[in-house]
């Protein structure tokens, strides 16, 4: 019994291009009208994708004017819960304690 052999060669498929780039979700633009995180691309357009994209596990932000996209660097947990209702707490201020 020889282990397992993954057939990736064979899931060649839409992706067969590289991603044109690397990027951090912090270095993307939120866009209040696409209601999507942004970064441009060098066709002129922009990558897009969504929270909704992101909270699915998403990577992969595609433009829609031409065929690349970027690969996605984020943290999945910021993302995977979309109702904060800790939006308002501030951090705890630390006081003194002032001992007599
Ligand atoms: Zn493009």
């Amino acid at each position: 019994m020889q282990g397992n052999y993954l057939a990736s060669k064979n899931l060649k498929s839409a992706r067969d291009q590289m991603s044109y780039d690397d990027v951090e979700i912090e270095d993307m633009e939120w866009n209040e009208k696409l209601q999507a995180f942004t970064y441009p691309c060098p066709c002129g357009d922009l990558f897009q994708i969504t929270k909704k994209e992101l909270r699915l596990g998403e990577e992969i932000a595609r433009c829609p004017s031409c065929s690349l996209y970027i690969t996605v660097i984020y943290n999945t947990e910021d993302f995977a819960d979309s109702n904060r209702k800790n939006k308002n707490i501030e951090p705890p201020k630390r006081q003194p304690v002032a001992v007599t």
